[in-house]
């Protein structure tokens, strides 16, 4: 095989063995690449591209993709995978090329919008990117003037690039940043930084013996493209993989074992599990011995027994011995040889047994959070922390790139976002927004949404859509997208923003053990500058004038203290050229020559400057493997009560005598009991241990129509919001069915196809059936990818994807929506438009959810008791109701469950949890305390 790239392309075979073909452009020809015309057969058309690299935006795994750019033309003309990102080896899901559709998308947004009539009336003129940063600074500047720094808000959906928007928030002064993830992972990252400090796993499948999934990671969540092509890597060499889910989903059905378990009691499981390898002693002692906090154990939850590690060890068998396999196969729902069996393969796995959970149980339960802390615990059990095979903490893989003159920490606290009652949120109580801002909690002045969409999003949307509509609660909505949403529709300003190809920003997640950046740039403005144009702003190169945030935001940054009096100017000035904003270069210039370890080297090699490299190849590989970093020695000047401090900083622990750099907990190291949370008021909880979900099935009316609805699954080719503009994605998915096992169906006297109406504890929604026996009996489950709408006939959303709906207010609180036509062919320029088959634009289930929010996570626990009727006369597909007021009752019910801080030092929060835009230590304590 001969080698054609000038830069490795790891493992993967570029010419076939005859020497003709090659997989993937060889990086030497990127500028001037030919290639016949697919569309043109049977004629033979050349084409002569020049590919430029980016990272798909269509889900958080953000693999490479090549664009390919036709030089006659200067057009996109399709999206390939990128054989240089270290993650995604060229490799991509359908969403990746499908950017191509997002790009021509003919309803796209193109221009910014301003609001004309009134909120909510679809009424919009365009205007100039000028004025609409004119008005939003204004504001901006009179609050922060006028000391209301807390009415400034950014909520963010698909976040960008770490770190940006918090550097920008910080030259405000704010404490404003807001996100998706009490919504989506907060269970999870609570269970694993209880145990660990990082918030997320990183399993390094490729080498696995066994794998345990506690999600469908071979079809879709966080790394779901990189995660797969590992898994499958692991599994054609013998590893076998377990995957636990009420539902049958493609990785349950590509696994060895599937084990379809009541929702929620995934913990019991994992406990039964860690019972019997204590109980057999299958346990790596020596690793259990020295990275867990058993001394601290002992000596602050069991003072009166001997303080001896084998004493430690005899608590946890105590601890955990009524977690038999018959009682855990019975609370589960499972064969208790089939637990056994897993068991015996966790045990033999050792070192390399990895596993994975993100959303899944910890999103979907009350206490859904102690699912990933219980998963975690088998992992300490079996030493497979930071080992080949095994998993690690998320930051040693992920890489977080220094940026540009960063501003320092802000002082404030935002309790509109960190309230008293969660202490432990894992992020900033989003989903409560609205019941907060309805009780007088403050208000927002300015609000952004930045690839965010609430109400459809969100559950409850229409307590959302209550106060987006009150503009004495949200003076003036900035929504910041890509594409068309249900809460773009109640902005002021829609403002378009870039997909993939058109906006810079830097990525790096835990795909595997090894180190990566990557970059995401605007393909054509990358072309034209090789071509010799230069471009003012990003606009200027992309379709209409759809911008980027990096630009958009320091030029917003500049407007709102356009002189510098007010020491904000500063952190978006160029140093290159004084007076003036930063310009891109600049800003990827100073990161990629000054903090990405072996860059700069890696690019003089080619002859490049490290950015010139980036934008050549798109991602960089730091390290191919990250094992063990835990007992890495670590540099120190003091070593106190066995933390070891670098200028008052934990950098490190005292380990039998070595001094290594060890965990982000307050001991730094595996804590089976947290003395933090016992110290706040959570000491049952303190410890890896199961707790009883919401939707318990010992408690729900089985034998009537009772059920346990899980909505949180995804469809391999759709992605939230930011997929409605994708034709070839929906033209794959476009339905999205109650799955039902054929037991309940007949309970219920409902066949395949047939109308349900599902009641929930606000409202119902009306859709219709699949009997299929790939759901346990007892549960049923539907998508949460589908239900888009739109209020207008031709603006609001796509028309491939979303229904014309009616939505009215009766009583207040009184919501129902009713579709008044699903999808049909129209007429664009675009004619696909017109060749549209599908009509199903599926049910909104979200809108009929009241909040959830685990009283220590902040969680939203997504699923819900549902009874099941066969629809009513005059029901229609796409009908739902919501009493809002219903809502605010739920919310208030689950509050009570609280318990507020301060803690025991009058904080508001224990500062090592992480939080984003972290204030300043004085910040974290109660007014006068
Ligand atoms: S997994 Fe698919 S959608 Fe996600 S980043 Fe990769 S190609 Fe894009």
């Amino acid at each position: 095989m001969t080698d054609t790239t000038s830069t490795d392309f790891q493992d993967i075979p570029r010419l076939l063995p005859n020497g003709q073909l090659t997989n993937f452009p060889p990086s030497d020809r990127w500028d001037d690449w030919d290639e016949y015309d697919a569309k043109a057969w049977p004629e033979k058309v050349k084409r002569n591209y020049r590919l430029v690299p980016t990272t798909c935006f269509n889900c958080e795994s953000a693999c490479g993709l090549l664009a390919y750019i036709d030089k006659d033309s200067g057009e996109i003309k399709k999206f390939e995978g990128n054989p240089a990102h270290p993650a995604s080896r060229g490799r991509n899901c359908a969403k990746g090329p499908a950017t191509i559709n997002q790009v021509n998308d003919p309803e796209r947004i193109l221009y910014p919008l301003k609001r004309v009539g009134e909120r909510g009336s679809g009424q919009w003129e365009r205007v100039s990117w000028e004025d609409a940063l004119d008005d939003i600074s204004g504001r901006i500047r009179t609050a922060i003037k006028e000391d209301r720094h807390d009415e400034i808000m950014y909520h963010v959906g698909r976040p960008g690039e770490d770190g940006f928007v918090d550097r920008i928030l910080k030259a405000w002064g704010i404490d404003g940043h807001n996100s998706h993830t009490n919504i989506c992972s907060a269970g999870a990252r609570t269970g694993f930084a209880a145990w660990m400090g990082y918030d997320r796993p990183s399993a390094d499948f490729a080498n696995a013996k066994f794998i345990l999934l506690l999600s469908a990671q071979l079809e879709s969540g966080h790394y779901f493209n990189p995660h797969a092509q590992r898994i499958m890597e692991a599994k054609l060499a013998g590893t076998k993989i377990c995957t636990l889910d009420p539902r049958l989903s493609n990785a349950a059905a590509m696994s060895d074992t599937w084990l379809s378990t009541w929702p929620g009691t995934e913990p019991a499981m994992f406990l039964a599990i860690a019972s019997f390898l204590l109980e057999t002693d299958q346990i790596d002692r020596s690793f259990v011995r020295r990275w867990t906090n058993w001394q601290d154990t002992m000596a602050g939850r069991h003072p009166d027994r001997p303080q001896t590690f084998e004493e430690f060890l005899e608590v946890l068998k105590e601890e955990y011995a009524s977690y038999t396999f018959e009682w855990a196969a019975e609370e589960c729902g499972i064969s208790s040889d089939h637990l056994a069996q897993v068991a015996q393969q966790v045990a033999d796995a050792g070192s390399r047994f990895a596993s994975h959970t993100w959303r899944s149980a910890g999103s979907g339960n009350l206490g859904g959070w102690q699912a990933a802390r219980n998963l975690w615990f088998l992992h300490v059990l079996t030493g497979s922390v930071g080992t080949k095979g095994g998993i690690q903490p998320n930051a040693w893989s992920k890489f977080t790139p220094k940026h540009w003159n960063t501003p320092p920490a802000h002082n404030r606290w935002n309790e509109l976002l960190w309230p008293k009652e969660y202490p432990f949120s894992h992020h900033e109580l989003s989903f409560l927004l609205p019941y907060f801002l309805k009780e007088g909690r403050g208000k927002l002045d300015v609000y952004f949404t930045r690839v965010y969409n609430p109400i459809w999003t969100n559950p409850d949307g229409f307590s959302w859509m209550e106060v987006l509509t009150d503009e004495e609660k949200v003076g003036l909505h900035v929504a910041l997208t890509p594409t068309w949403s249900e809460t773009a529709w109640y902005a002021d300003y829609v403002l378009p923003m870039g997909v993939a190809a058109e906006r810079h920003d830097t990525h790096s997640y835990e795909t595997h053990s090894g180190q990566w950046l990557g970059f995401r740039q605007p393909v054509l403005r990358v072309a034209g500058e090789r071509e010799g144009k230069t471009y003012h702003r990003t606009y200027d190169a992309n379709p209409g004038e759809v911008w980027e945030e990096n630009e958009f935001w320091w030029d917003l940054t500049w407007k709102i203290d356009p002189d510098g009096s007010m020491g904000i100017r500063k952190w978006v000035e160029s140093s290159e050229r004084p007076g003036e904003v930063v310009s891109v270069d600049e800003y990827y210039g100073w990161m990629f020559d000054n903090s990405v370890p072996g860059l700069p080297e890696k690019a003089k090699e080619e002859d490049l400057t490290p950015l010139g490299f980036m934008r050549k190849y798109g991602a960089f590989e730091i390290s191919k493997t990250n094992y063990e970093v835990m007992e890495q020695p670590v540099v120190h000047d003091e070593v106190r009560e066995g933390i070891a401090y670098s200028r008052g900083k934990p950098v490190g622990v005292d380990v039998e005598g070595d001094i290594v750099e060890g965990f982000t907990t307050p001991s730094r190291k595996l804590e089976w009991w947290s003395q933090t949370f016992d110290e706040w008021g959570w000491k049952d909880e303190s410890i890896p241990t199961y707790i009883k979900t919401h939707v318990y099935w010992r408690d729900m009316d089985l034998a009537g129509n009772e059920r346990i609805l899980l909505p949180t699954f995804r469809l391999p080719t759709l992605i939230h919001t930011r997929s409605g503009n994708a034709k070839y994605l929906y033209e794959i998915s476009h339905g999205h069915p109650l799955w039902v096992n054929p037991s309940d169906a007949d309970s219920f006297g409902i066949g395949t196809g047939d109308m349900v109406r599902i009641k929930t504890q606000t409202g119902h929604f009306v859709m219709r059936a699949w009997r299929t026996e790939g759901i346990r009996p007892g549960v049923v489950a539907a998508s949460h990818h589908m239900g888009r709408w739109r209020l207008a006939d031709t603006t609001g959303n796509e028309r491939w994807a979303s229904a014309l709906v009616d939505i009215n207010e009766g009583e207040p609180g009184q919501w129902t929506m009713r579709q008044k036509k699903g999808i049909e062919p129209f007429e664009s320029s675009d004619p696909d438009s017109e060749r549209i088959w599908w009509r199903d634009a599926g049910v909104n289930q979200n809108l009929a959810f009241g909040v959830h929010p685990d009283p220590v996570s902040g969680m939203h626990a997504w699923h819900q008791r549902v009874r099941i009727e066969p629809a009513q006369q005059g029901d229609q597909y796409g009908d739902i109701f919501v009493d809002t007021n219903k809502s605010f009752e739920v919310y208030k019910e689950w509050l009570a469950m609280t318990k507020p801080g301060p803690g025991p030092d009058g904080t508001r929060r224990p500062h090592w949890l992480a939080r984003p835009n972290k204030p300043t230590p004085d910040a974290y304590l109660y007014p006068g305390r």
